[in-house]
């Protein structure tokens, strides 16, 4: 039997468990997906009695993404060490290797959407993990990239990093009217909508030529989604995000195309 899992902390509310069982179910192969709380400080110690244990595949989530990407146990793609955060890791016979699968998740999401990423301009609001992620691919797409951040130099740090591989600048969350207003792509990579029913960006800056992604997935239906539907753009729930970046984990502990319809309603209905 193979065995995957998550690694974080809290872990209890994720809803990898029916997405990834739904994904090997469909594939016939005999395997779980089990949830490890870890806490902050334990992961080297989690990474060593997975790998002696014979666990096939982790998922990494808060607090451990950049402690995995740092440690000496693990061999980080040079996508993960670039973002310098790892959210998956796989342990052959030959080691522990570590990828970050949230940002080909946010790429695969847009592509399924038929959004041209190469040569647009991408506003991203947040500066935390999942602008990280998000803000790294979109500038190694070949998008020109504009960080907003509540607390500016944090935007500004990130988009320092982010511009060694590409068109990136820091913006405090004032400038959205103007970046909005030529963007062509808008992510919201705050927890902002999650709580409350509010959103980061005021709907009178939205219009019809955008693609609007919200991070956020619990809501499905979020503020920003909602003023962006009502403004003719075109949206993008986080579920998509969530979606693929776990068939890609999928992809990559088992060798298979995974079975992406049957995980997407799996986790469709998890969320509903
Ligand atoms: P994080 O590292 O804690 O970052 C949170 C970000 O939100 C920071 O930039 C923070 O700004 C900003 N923020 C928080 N409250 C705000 C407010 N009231 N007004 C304006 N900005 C505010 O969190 P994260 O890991 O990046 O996650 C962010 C969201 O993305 C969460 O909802 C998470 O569930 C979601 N997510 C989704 C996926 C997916 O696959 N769909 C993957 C990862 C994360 P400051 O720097 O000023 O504090």
């Amino acid at each position: 039997m193979k065995t995957f899992g998550l690694i974080g902390y809290p872990v209890e509310h994720s809803l990898s468990p029916e997405m990834q069982e739904t994904g090997l179910e469909e594939l016939g192969i005999n395997g779980r997906y089990c949830l490890y709380p870890v806490e902050d400080g334990d992961v080297e110690q989690a990474l060593k009695g997975a790998f002696a244990l014979g666990i096939d595949g982790l998922n990494v989530t808060i607090p451990h993404k950049q402690a995995v990407a740092e440690s000496e146990m693990v061999e980080t793609s040079e996508l993960a060490e670039r973002i310098g955060a790892v959210n998956t890791v796989e342990f052959t016979d030959n080691g522990i290797r570590g990828y970050n699968t949230d940002a080909r998740g946010a790429r695969r999401a847009l592509e399924r959407h038929e959004v041209d990423i190469e040569g647009s301009e991408a506003v991203v609001v947040g500066a935390g993990g999942a602008s990280r992620a998000i803000s790294f691919m979109l500038a190694d797409s070949g998008a020109e990239v504009s960080i907003a951040n509540r607390t500016y130099g944090k935007a500004e740090e990130l988009a320092e990093n982010v511009s060694r591989m590409g068109d990136a600048s820091g913006h405090p969350l004032e400038d959205l009217e103007e970046l909005v207003g030529k963007a062509d792509i808008l992510v919201n990579a705050t927890s902002v909508g999650m709580e409350e029913d509010r959103s980061v960006v005021p709907a009178e800056h939205l219009h019809s030529d955008l693609t609007v992604l919200d991070a956020v997935y619990r809501p499905l239906e979020t503020k920003l989604l909602r003023d962006a539907e009502r403004k003719g753009a075109k949206t993008v729930d986080g579920a998509w995000m969530l979606l693929y970046q776990g068939t890609e984990a999928f992809e990559i502990w088992t060798g298979r195309e995974a079975p992406v319809d049957a995980m997407n309603q799996a986790l469709r209905d998890e969320l509903e």
